[in-house]
């Protein structure tokens, strides 16, 4: 694969990204602890919980899955 048909399908992904964020609200997140992938509603400021180990903290804890 050659490296401008990879740019070309990252950009893509960020675009499929963006819908999700404009249309849904919902941005997709991992846990900085565990990794594990979560959906966050993106009106909440508050902090968000990881389902899977419990970490509780605030979103730059959760780095977005595609960025
Ligand atoms: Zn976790």
């Amino acid at each position: 694969m050659t490296t401008e048909i990879k740019e070309k399908l990252k950009q893509e992904q960020l675009f499929f990204m963006q819908q999700l964020r404009d249309k849904a609200n919902i941005n997709i997140v991992t846990c900085g602890s565990c990794g594990t992938v979560i959906l966050h509603h993106m009106d909440k400021e508050d902090d968000i919980v990881c389902f899977d180990c419990g970490l509780e903290s605030e979103q730059y804890d959760f780095p977005d899955l595609i960025y």
